[in-house]
């Protein structure tokens, strides 16, 4: 099947509006902030920004998705539509302070942070990371902090880093089954490893005795199959991940990897039950739901009260 299946209409989202929507997009210009939900062109951008349907859990429901370390990645995934460079320009020392204070003066009750890959930095970020994260906690203790981090080529003590900095949620995504990681994601990466990298955050954060939810993310309509996906979620059990979420892939441009097919919601539903009956604390599944989707009313409804 060489031919890309046609865009269904459960695909399609409305327009974003709202006030929240509005002040968070004035000041990323005035600080030279990147979120992922405006260059990815996410569709769910109202819903986060606006923090829910009819606004019920007021801001404290806003998600917004910060991009750090710059908009070039040392990788190239095949889904991905970041610039790829082996040599990205260095890191804005200003960044971790200036997105402490946006934050800040948002009032989001949830932010996710998350970057390109560093692969060529010493640490590869992770204390770059970690110190936005710090400051953010020291500016606005309330604001819930989720940082979606890569996989540090499996160095466990960067990865410590991050998880030890005061964060609630540490994701980090599989993005798909084994088979096809190598199809999908730049040839750095791998299962496993990313796999290590969930496990390590959970025992060193319980270690220190703040213990961090962990998650992950995968994209369905790669060409998974179903005894792979059950595998997935197993290992990822396993290593005591505690969220998963599925959403659809969406081809960025024609030079990305095709969309094998688009998976149908009951399918979507379907996947969330398997997944809830293996013991996962939360689990987001359908076509729109990004890693990052709404994280912020699933908070307030599931973990805080
Ligand atoms: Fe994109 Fe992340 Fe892959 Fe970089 S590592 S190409 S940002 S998915
Ligand atoms: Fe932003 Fe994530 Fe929501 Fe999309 S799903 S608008 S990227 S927070």
């Amino acid at each position: 099947n060489l031919k890309t299946p046609r865009l269904p209409s459960h695909l399609k989202a409305k327009i974003p509006t709202g006030s929240s929507f509005t002040t968070i997009k004035k000041d990323l210009r005035g600080l030279g902030l990147h979120t992922v939900c405006e260059e990815a062109r996410c569709p769910n951008i109202g819903e986060c920004w606006g923090g829910g349907k009819d606004g019920v859990e007021g801001k404290r429901g806003a998600t917004a998705t910060i991009m750090l370390m710059g908009d070039t990645c040392t990788r190239g995934c095949r889904f991905c539509s970041i610039k790829t460079s082996r040599a990205p320009p260095p890191l804005d020392p200003h960044e971790p302070e200036n997105t402490a204070e946006a934050i800040s003066r948002w009032g989001l009750g949830y932010i996710v942070l998350t970057s390109v890959d560093r692969d060529d930095l010493v640490d590869g970020g992770s204390k770059h990371i970690a110190s936005t994260i710090s400051k953010i906690k020291h500016k606005a203790p309330k604001i819930l902090v989720e940082a979606l981090t890569p996989d540090f080529s499996g160095n466990e003590e960067q990865v410590a880093t991050v998880a030890l900095s005061g964060l609630d949620v540490f994701a980090h995504n599989v993005e798909t089954v084994e088979r096809c990681t190598p199809f999908v994601r730049d040839r750095r990466a791998n299962f496993e490893q990313s796999l290590r990298v969930l496990r390590h955050a959970k025992r060193v954060s319980a270690e220190a005795g703040r213990e961090v939810i962990t998650k992950t993310s995968i994209m369905l309509g790669v060409g998974e199959k179903d005894d792979e996906l059950i595998d997935a979620l197993k290992r990822l059990r396993e290593a005591q991940v505690d969220v998963v979420t599925f959403g659809q892939y969406m081809r960025p441009t024609k030079r990305h990897m095709k969309v094998e097919r688009y998976v149908e919601p009951a399918e979507f539903d379907r996947w969330r039950e398997t997944a809830e009956s293996m013991g996962f604390l939360y689990v987001a599944s359908g076509p729109l739901v990004r890693s990052s989707y709404k994280a912020g009313e699933f908070f307030l409804e599931n973990v805080l009260n």
